[in-house]
Parts: structure tokens; sequence; C-alpha cells
């Protein structure tokens, strides 16, 4: 079994897709990692691209602030994406792009153990949950598989460009907070 910093490290020269040679810093995931409470967005977007580190553009910044709403800071959480490397404008993250870089992902679950994992977004959701969700529809619920508690909700990028569903997120953010606290409370 490796340990988190061993994987960064295997991570950090990856070069399983194309996406690694347009990059400039993998972003393999930061936080706590004896936390309970993982979130997965995409894939990371330009600054994080620059600076190696999950969610620190706008949207990060809506998060923190979504965090902070339920008593949370990014110490408490641990923070990845599906993809580990920028795509080129932002695109989404192709099939096989995804099937390279997962298991980074599986490996990071194995070895932080989070028994609630926070689906940011469409792609995050389709990946971890079912093929078949929309994200508009299937948000704010639990979908229990094995041990761990996925809840998906929507992207803060998307937050950012549709300011009237902030109020389906803070929905959201509660059910992780009650999910969260019942989970401590066993
Ligand atoms: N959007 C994501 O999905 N992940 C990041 O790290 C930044 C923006």
């Amino acid at each position: 079994m490796y340990k988190l910093s061993e994987l960064d490290q295997i991570c950090s020269k990856c070069n399983r897709c194309k996406l690694h040679k347009d990059r400039n810093k993998v972003v393999f995931g930061e936080g706590n990692i004896e936390t309970d409470l993982m979130f997965v967005g995409e894939a990371p977007g330009f600054n994080e691209d620059r600076l190696g580190k999950p969610f620190v553009g706008k949207a990060g910044h809506l998060l923190d602030k979504m965090l902070k709403s339920i008593s949370l800071n990014r110490d408490q959480i641990y923070i990845t994406n599906i993809v580990k490397c920028r795509p080129p404008s932002n695109r989404n993250p192709e099939e096989s792009e995804i099937e390279k870089c997962l298991p980074y992902l599986r490996w990071q679950v194995k070895i932080i153990q989070p028994k609630i994992i926070v689906s940011l977004g469409s792609v995050s959701a389709k990946i971890l949950i079912d093929d078949n969700i929309k994200i508009t529809k299937g948000r704010g619920k639990i979908y229990t598989k094995g041990k761990i508690k996925f809840i998906p909700t929507l992207h803060p990028a998307y937050l950012l460009r549709n300011p009237n569903a902030k109020k389906d997120s803070w929905e959201d953010f509660k059910l992780i907070a009650k999910t969260l606290k019942e989970i401590r409370s066993i």
C-alpha cells in the first residue's frame, strides 16, 4: 500500500495521457488525510495548473465560503479532482483521460478512507455515482456505495454563472453537515 506522499510523487511525473504535455503542474489534491469528508471536482483550471493546488481560483473561493457556512475549512477536508492535469482551454476531460487518471483517485480513497464523498458538478457525479445522473435533479441526495456515502452537488463554477442556484447548493451543504454529524456520533 502506497503512502499518499508516495502516490503524489508518482502522479507528479505521470504521462499516462496527453494532458501531461501542456500542464504546468499536476494537481494531485490536498487537505486533511484523516478526514471523513472528501470533495472531488472535475479537473484543474488555469490557476490550479499554475499553483499545483485544487480550487484556488474564483470557484475555489466560493467553495471556501460554502464550507465556512457549515463551519468547515480546508484543513478539515481533503479535496481533489477526477483528473489531475488541466485540460486545454478548460474543456471537459475525455473518457480516455479519465480512465487513465482514475487509479490515482481510487488510491487516494483507499488511503484516506473518507466516509462521505461530495461530487462537485456533473462530471464528478457521473464518474463516481451514476453515468446517467443529471446533476440538477440528482443533487442533494445521498447515494450509498459500500461504506461510502456520496453526495452530489452543483459545481461552484456553475454557481458563479447561475447565482440563483446558490439556494439549492445551500440545501446540499446542510445535508453534508447533517450527514457528517451523524457519522461522527456513531
Ligand atoms: N474546477 C474543478 O473542478 N477543480 C479545480 O480544482 C478547480 C476548478
